[in-house]
């Protein structure tokens, strides 16, 4: 069984002082021998990322970066290189979130060398792919899953071990409609098979799932046997939720 990872995305909310609020709340509640078993992260905007690195010094808490630019440093206005966000003491960086894909036209191929860049400066890659509803109803999602992966192993080849996929069927993402939990292990079955034709070490990648995973599904889910952990959205701004996600976890 691999060790869990539970990874909250605040997406583009927080403030100085609500941060400050949200992470000491995380900290107080995350038991000691809680990391034994279960990895944590918080992915935060990139300007709170000093603050954050303070706050969860000496903790186990982990971060995480919601995205990270293709290129390794030049004249790129906006964007965050993997070695700035590496200062930081990032350890992971969400790559391919739908919500890039969805409204800043990301292709599978923009998502694969980011993955490349996070690799490269030692952080690991969350990869996440997902289908849409529409997508769904057409009988897509196996094979939409399986390109926006295969896009990722194909550049990765060599150090696919050491990403984490997420999926997030896109429905599910902030609706409150969670997949089930044989929705979800049916297609995180379908994303280990793949990873384990790619890399003799397939079976150790973390597969998460992510879209609408609360307090109350989160236990289900993780039971899944494909179900290494949970990006979690909403709830993991609200600190007894996420504390709650991570207990089911363990
Ligand atoms: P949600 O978001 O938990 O609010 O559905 C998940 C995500 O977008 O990563």
């Amino acid at each position: 069984m691999n060790k869990k990872l539970i990874a909250g995305n605040w997406k583009m909310n927080g403030s100085l002082t609500a941060n400050d609020v949200l992470v000491r709340a995380i900290l107080t509640g995350l038991a000691p021998e809680a990391s034994a078993v279960c990895d944590v992260a918080v992915a935060v905007p990139a300007p709170y990322l000093a603050q954050l690195q303070s706050l969860a010094v000496g903790s186990s808490l982990a971060l995480a970066a919601q995205d990270v630019s293709t290129h390794e440093m030049g004249a790129y206005t906006g964007e965050v290189s993997a070695v700035m966000l590496r200062d930081f003491g990032v350890r992971y960086a969400l790559v391919g979130h739908s919500e890039r894909r969805q409204y800043h036209g990301e292709t599978d191929h923009v998502v694969a060398l980011k993955a490349q860049r996070a690799l490269a400066a030692g952080i690991t890659p969350i990869v996440c792919v997902g289908e849409t509803l529409a997508e769904r109803e057409n009988g897509q999602t196996e094979a939409v899953v399986k390109r926006q992966l295969a896009a990722v192993i194909h550049l990765n080849g060599h150090c696919i071990s050491e990403v984490v996929v997420a999926y997030e069927p896109v429905w599910a993402i902030g609706t409150g409609k969670t997949a089930t939990p044989e929705q979800a292990q049916q297609v995180h079955a379908v994303l280990r098979a793949q990873l384990a034709a790619a890399s003799d070490k397939g079976a150790r990648i973390r597969l998460l799932y992510g879209g609408s995973m609360n307090a109350t599904n989160a236990a289900q889910l993780l039971a899944q046997p494909d179900i290494d952990g949970g990006l979690i959205g909403g709830a993991s701004l609200k600190p007894t939720d996420f504390l709650q996600i991570v207990a089911a976890a363990q």
